[in-house]
């Protein structure tokens, strides 16, 4: 997740973004189980992709790039 934040730096995110981020870094979901976890960041990545292509574009060739993808928890 700390990688993945990191590149959503570069990009000026929407109000359902911000949402969905506060939801991600919250409290709640550090102990929401995996699946929960799972539910809202793909819920996050379909917006990207649908709202923010050019982000989604990005992020994959970083992941590419620094062969991380073991840690992107958007493909958990
Ligand atoms: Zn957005």
């Amino acid at each position: 997740m700390i990688t993945s934040m990191k590149l959503f730096l570069d990009f000026d995110p929407c109000v359902e973004c911000k949402e969905m981020m506060t939801e991600l870094s919250s409290e709640e979901m550090l102990f929401a189980d995996d699946e929960t976890r799972a539910d809202v960041s793909a819920k996050f990545l379909r917006h990207l992709t649908y709202n923010h292509n050019e982000v989604v574009k990005a992020v994959m060739s970083e992941v590419k790039n620094q062969q991380r993808s073991p840690e992107f928890d958007l493909y958990k």
